[in-house]
């Protein structure tokens, strides 16, 4: 019997630790590594810059190369998973990027994309400026979007900001030999393993839940090994390191994650299903809530709703904006994950790259659930939902059906101009 996801985050990445006299994993800053001879400098080298693991003893010739903080949160990671292996990278982004790159490197630079995805995924994916193309489709669609020279399909489920689920094991069906990589950064290995539905590849930004206190930036590729070396080779070439100090964070963060998943979830099912009932919102995005489930994904691929909320505010984005300015205890600022509740607005911030027609929508706030009591988090949204009522009343201002006002209108380049950044 395999142990369960709690034991495994405790323990590991950290089985030799007592063999090393040591009862936490002994940080290795080291930049370079003393070569014995030649011979030997020689073979290491040609054996961590071609993607492969050192053997024991063996030098680890230079941190590009090799550190063994990364590779014990890799491990660590792995296990979750149910992945045979993970390499990290310096954030999501270098992590997305080195598995662009091998996908061009192999010949196969033809990406199909399944909205939404975060920000930043969106626009490297859109801009295609790592040498791929890509065809955006739904879910059920994948099949007649993949060509001969599709090397990847790329899917997010909960997505980021709507919360729709993706059906993982349709989309891998319909993708055949193409590998399907699924960004795992909203459900974490806690609520969603995907490989169990047949992703080929899991990434994150570790930057989130995995790190959970909002003090690093990293990112994370699980797969199958040839996927590991194709990776490992990519970023000895390209430098998008995790910091060793970083990596004993994650690892060590990875020691907590279900227990803060599950709190922070049972937090966030209470915090939506009071949004449910306040007058100034229109609608609340959270797939625990009746109705938001249609494939019953829930209980199956996804083991619960998780800790992200999003939600759509009557008066528009006049209300969202004055809504994000108003929280005392929950932060305005992007990112997520971590223990202290954030809360932002994605049409002017997440992604704001993304094209116009396919961005969310200007009514929509997202909100993700820390480790606060529930009751205090429900008392900070209720002042900020009053302070939408006075002040910035612009329902009398603003003609009948601007785009800031239509709760199905995406988000004006005037009204984005308009919104004063975080900070
Ligand atoms: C933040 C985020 C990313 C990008 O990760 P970074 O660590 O910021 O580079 C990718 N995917 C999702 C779902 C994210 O939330």
């Amino acid at each position: 019997m395999s142990p369960s996801a709690d034991t495994t985050a405790v323990h590991a990445g950290r089985e030799d630790l007592v063999a090393l006299g040591v009862h936490v994993p002994p940080i290795d800053l080291s930049s370079t590594y003393p070569v014995p001879d030649l011979d030997q400098g020689g073979h290491a080298y040609d054996t961590l810059a071609g993607g492969g693991r050192p053997t024991d003893g063996e030098t680890l010739v230079y941190q590009r190369l090799w550190n063994p903080n990364v590779d014990r949160f890799e491990r660590g990671l792995a296990a979750l998973e149910g992945c045979p292996e993970a390499v990290a990278f310096a954030s999501g982004m270098a992590a997305l990027t080195a598995v662009l790159l091998a996908a061009v490197q192999a010949g196969t630079p033809h990406v199909v994309g399944i909205r939404p995805l975060y920000g930043g995924t969106d626009h490297v994916l859109d801009s295609g400026s790592l040498g791929t193309t890509v065809t955006w489709c739904a879910p059920t669609e994948v099949a007649d979007a993949i060509t001969p020279q599709t090397g990847l399909v790329v899917l997010e489920t909960p997505a980021n900001p709507s919360l729709e689920l993706v059906d993982i094991a349709a989309v891998v069906r319909q993708a055949g030999a193409v590998p399907v990589l699924v960004d795992n950064t909203f459900a974490t290995p806690i609520l969603q393993q995907p490989r169990r539905q047949g992703a080929t590849l899991v990434l994150h930004s570790a930057t989130k839940y995995l790190g959970g206190h909002g003090d690093l930036l990293g990112g994370v590729v699980a797969g199958p090994s040839d996927w590991a070396v194709r990776l490992r080779q990519v970023r000895a070439l390209t430098g998008g390191l995790l910091a060793p100090l970083s990596a004993y964070e994650l690892h060590r963060g990875l020691q907590t994650l279900p227990v803060r998943v599950r709190a922070q979830q049972e937090t966030a099912g209470r915090v939506a299903r009071w949004l449910t009932e306040q007058p100034e919102v229109d609608r609340v995005l959270y797939p625990g809530l009746d109705g938001q489930d249609p494939q019953g994904l829930l209980g199956t691929q996804l083991a619960g709703p998780g800790a992200m909320v999003s939600f759509t505010l009557r008066g528009g984005f006049d209300s969202a904006a004055t809504l994000v300015g108003n929280v005392r205890l929950i932060v305005h600022a992007v990112s997520l994950g971590g223990v202290d509740s954030l809360i932002q607005h994605p049409a002017s911030l997440t992604h704001r790259p993304v094209a116009a027609a396919a961005r969310p929508h200007a009514d929509l706030v997202r909100l993700s659930v820390g480790l606060e009591g529930a009751g205090d988090l429900v008392a900070d949204l209720a002042q900020a939902l009053r302070a939408t009522h006075s002040g910035t009343d612009v329902t009398a201002t603003q003609p009948a059906g601007s785009a800031a006002r239509s709760s199905s209108a995406s988000v004006s380049s005037a009204a984005l101009l308009a919104v004063p950044h975080a900070g």
